[in-house]
C-alpha cells in the first residue's frame, strides 16, 4: 500500500495547528511550509517551528517571501492595529487586517512545493465561519484555486485536493475538534501556538485575532493553554 502524503500550510496559529494534527491523523507523511512575509507578528514563525517539531512532521520549510505583500493591513504596515473589548465591537465587512492576495500567494507557492514533493494533497486552515470578511478564506475561493492550480501544474482541474477541514466550524467547534484529535497532547500543542496580531506572547486579548480565539475557548468551556503566558490576567 502506498504512503498517503500531504503538505500543510502552517502559520503556527490555532487553526493551522489543528489542521496539521488532522493531517497527521489521516495521512502517513505530512510536510509543512510556513511563510515569512514580514508580518508584524513574526513570533508566529517560532510557533510554527515548535508545532512542526512537536507533531514530528516529515519536513518543515520556512519560505521568506520578503516584502511582496503590501497593503493597508496593520499586519504588513505601520498602520494602527484595532483594539476591541469583545466580539460585538469587531467591525463588520472586510477586516482592516485583510492582506490582499495572501492566500492566493500561499496556495500558489504551496502548489509548487507539493509538486516538488510529488504529492497532491494540501491542507490549509482557513475558516469562513469566523472570517467572513476575508474573501480568501471562503470555500468558493479554495475551489477556484484548486481548479487554477491543478490546471496550471497538471493540466487537470482536480490535480490537487485542497483540504479545508475547519471551513465551516466555529472557533469553539475547532477547539473541541483539536481536543478530540490531540487527546492528552492538546494542552502542550496549543500552548505552542500563536494567534495574536500584535505579536504578544500569550495574546494581547484586544486584537481581532485574540478576541475570536478567546471567545472560541470560552464558548467551548476550555481554558486556553496560552493564557498562562498572557501579560494581563485573563
Ligand atoms: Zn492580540
Amino acid at each position: 500500500m502506498s504512503q498517503k502524503r500531504a503538505l500543510i500550510v502552517l502559520s503556527g496559529g490555532q487553526d493551522s495547528t489543528t489542521c496539521a494534527a488532522l493531517a497527521c491523523r489521516d495521512f502517513d507523511e505530512v510536510h509543512a511550509i510556513t511563510f515569512n512575509y514580514q508580518q508584524r507578528h513574526a513570533i508566529e514563525l517560532e510557533s510554527a517551528i515548535a508545532v512542526a517539531q512537536a507533531l514530528g512532521l516529515a519536513s518543515h520549510e520556512i519560505i521568506d517571501v520578503g516584502p511582496v505583500l503590501k497593503g493597508t493591513s496593520p499586519l504588513v504596515s505601520s498602520n494602527t492595529l484595532g483594539q476591541y473589548n469583545c466580539a460585538d465591537e469587531l467591525p463588520t465587512g472586510v477586516e482592516p487586517t485583510f492582506v490582499p492576495g495572501r492566500n492566493i500567494l500561499f496556495l500558489t507557492l504551496a502548489s509548487n512545493r507539493a509538486a516538488c514533493l510529488n504529492l497532491r494533497d494540501i491542507f490549509i486552515g482557513v475558516c469562513e465561519a469566523d472570517f467572513a470578511g476575508y474573501w480568501d478564506c471562503r470555500q468558493s475561493f479554495v475551489d477556484a484555486m484548486t481548479v487554477a492550480l491543478g490546471e496550471g501544474i497538471f493540466g487537470q482541474p482536480d490535480g490537487f485536493q485542497i483540504h479545508t477541514p475547519l471551513m465551516s466550524l466555529t472557533k469553539s467547534q475547532s477547539v473541541i475538534l483539536a481536543q478530540e484529535v490531540l487527546g492528552d497532547r492538546f494542552a502542550a500543542l496549543m500552548a505552542l501556538t500563536h494567534t495574536c496580531y500584535a505579536g504578544v506572547k500569550g495574546g494581547c486579548g484586544k486584537c481581532h485575532a485574540c478576541i475570536l480565539r478567546d471567545r472560541g475557548f470560552r464558548e467551548a468551556g476550555v481554558d486556553d493553554p496560552i493564557w498562562q503566558f498572557r501579560p494581563v490576567a485573563v
